[in-house]
């Protein structure tokens, strides 16, 4: 068998047609509406307590920090009430001894650290009159409010209270499991004496959503909010009543005049028990290889976390088969250094499937390019080039397909499709924003859909939501210092 042939065998494992997408819409929408009664269930359908979206006429300056995924972002945002906002912002790589070792006092003092630099650079007129202030009057008030977005799985009980479920991608501190986590970030912020106030608790998601809905407000504003990026999550506006689980959440209090609030999908977690989800045997190894086996299934299939590691170990097959993809012979000159990402666990970045795919040049000169930069391999051959970009489209392609499943599904169980109404949608994160023809893949999914077709897939307007989690965290600390 040739490597091109081989290469086309594994990519027909990940082909995932029309049918399966409509058993997986079907499926998402049972575990939805499970999740929407219960807790502990695998879709946890978390209440967010955010119960309107913003149209765009809101005013302030607001602190927003993220931490999500690789990075923690510290932003000030200027809210002028007319769609437009400026935004201050500072990027911080976080160190990977603080994500998986160390305890919670540890990561959330450095958080606090990032934050009084943040002041300190670009606020510092607010900073040293507020430190004057508290000389003479230790009570004195006049904090910042701070939106915080915290992306992984929370129990959420009021705006700025939550409980974290469980770490996901790749972050693990086992004594923050079960806190508060604005407390702790209040804790650390006051152990330092910053001017600020811990205001609301926000899932990027959230903030995606309430972003896009400021800055695009429609007649109806924006029904969704989706991340596509290091991990994957959506938050919609569900009708209060339909959240019966609310009635048993002794603690829960909100205002519920608009009769509706956002819902945190958290559909990572989407079929943990692997009903209906493709897989391959690099799905399976990847996960038994993670530390979280089990768990954040859906997100395994699609996110930007994962899909380089799934190519990883397609290629290393390769690699390590008779074929030898990347092994040297007669016919070709290949060399791969025995240092290359190929051959160490999360070495391969999603970024290069987004270069691979891209490229449709005969001679696939980007992919040589891209091979060289990524995984050190020099001269691959045509056929090399080619086997990749097979693999590359097949997993990129099946992502794509699947994200529409909980969108299907989102937008059929609550009746969206009913009237003649735009469905807007924001999304975020790189390969939503990168990887090509994502969007058109999950389009085509969506219009295998039934309930959703043609007609409907043209009701759909998807946006990117540019910095969402520092507009979106600002809006909803707005939000809550009104209510304060
Ligand atoms: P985060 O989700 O951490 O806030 P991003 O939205 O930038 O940040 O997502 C980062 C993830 O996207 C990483 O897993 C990275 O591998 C992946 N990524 C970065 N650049 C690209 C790209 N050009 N195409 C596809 N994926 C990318």
């Amino acid at each position: 068998m040739s490597l091109l042939d081989q290469a086309t065998r594994i990519a027909r494992d990940f082909e995932y047609p029309a049918e399966q997408v409509q058993r997986g819409v079907k499926e998402y929408i049972r575990q939805s509406d499970e999740g929407l009664g219960k807790e502990g269930t695998t879709l946890s359908q978390i209440p967010t307590f955010v119960t309107a979206v913003p149209n765009g006429t809101e005013k302030g300056l607001y602190l927003a920090v993220d931490l999500g995924g690789t990075n923690f972002r510290v932003c000030s945002v200027l809210l002028h009430g007319d769609t437009t906002f400026s935004l201050t912002q500072s990027k911080i790589l976080i160190p990977r001894e603080l994500m998986a070792s160390g305890t919670s006092k540890d990561l959330f003092l450095f958080l606090a650290r990032q934050i009084e630099s943040f002041l300190r650079i670009h606020h510092n007129e607010h900073f040293e009159a507020h430190q004057l202030r508290r000389r003479e009057d230790s009570n004195a008030e006049d904090l910042f409010d701070l939106g915080f977005t915290f992306s992984f799985p929370v129990r959420q009980c009021g705006i700025n209270r939550g409980t974290l479920i469980r770490w996901t991608k790749g972050f693990n501190i086992p004594d923050a499991v079960g806190h508060d986590v604005c407390a702790l970030l209040q804790n650390a912020i006051d152990e330092l004496n910053l001017p600020v106030r811990v205001a609301a608790l926000v899932n990027d998601t959230v903030g995606t959503l309430m972003a896009r809905s400021y800055t695009s407000p429609g007649e109806t504003g924006t029904f969704l909010g989706a991340i596509f990026g290091t991990g994957t999550n959506g938050a919609y506006v569900e009708k209060t009543k339909n959240i019966t689980k609310l009635q048993h959440m002794k603690d829960a209090h909100f205002d519920n005049s608009t009769g509706e609030m956002i819902i945190n999908a958290e559909w990572g977690s989407f079929d943990n028990h692997m009903s209906v989800l493709p897989t391959t045997v690099f799905d399976d190894e990847l996960d038994a290889d993670s530390n979280n086996p089990g768990v954040q299934m859906f997100e395994k299939r699609v996110s930007g976390m994962f899909l380089g590691e799934i190519l990883r170990r397609a290629l290393l097959s390769l690699h390590n088969s008779d074929l030898g993809l990347f092994k040297a012979n007669k016919d070709s000159k290949v060399t791969i250094s025995e240092k290359s990402m190929l051959f160490r666990q999360w070495g391969l970045d999603t970024s290069l499937l987004s270069s691979v795919e891209a490229d449709s040049s005969k001679d696939l000169v980007d992919i040589k390019t891209a091979l060289r930069d990524h995984l050190e391999i020099e001269n691959p051959s045509l056929e090399e080039c080619q086997a990749i970009k097979i693999l590359v489209h097949a997993i990129g392609k099946r992502a794509a397909r699947l994200s529409a499943v909980p969108l299907a599904a989102i937008i059929t169980s609550t009746n969206k499709l009913a009237t003649d109404d735009i469905i807007d949608v924001g999304v975020d994160g790189s390969l939503v924003e990168f990887y090509p023809n994502f969007e058109g893949h999950m389009r085509d999914a969506l219009r295998e859909v039934p309930e959703v077709g043609v007609a409907g897939d043209k009701k759909i307007r998807i946006g990117i939501s540019k910095d969402g989690s520092g507009v979106g965290a600002a809006l909803i600390a707005l939000v809550a210092s009104k209510d304060a």
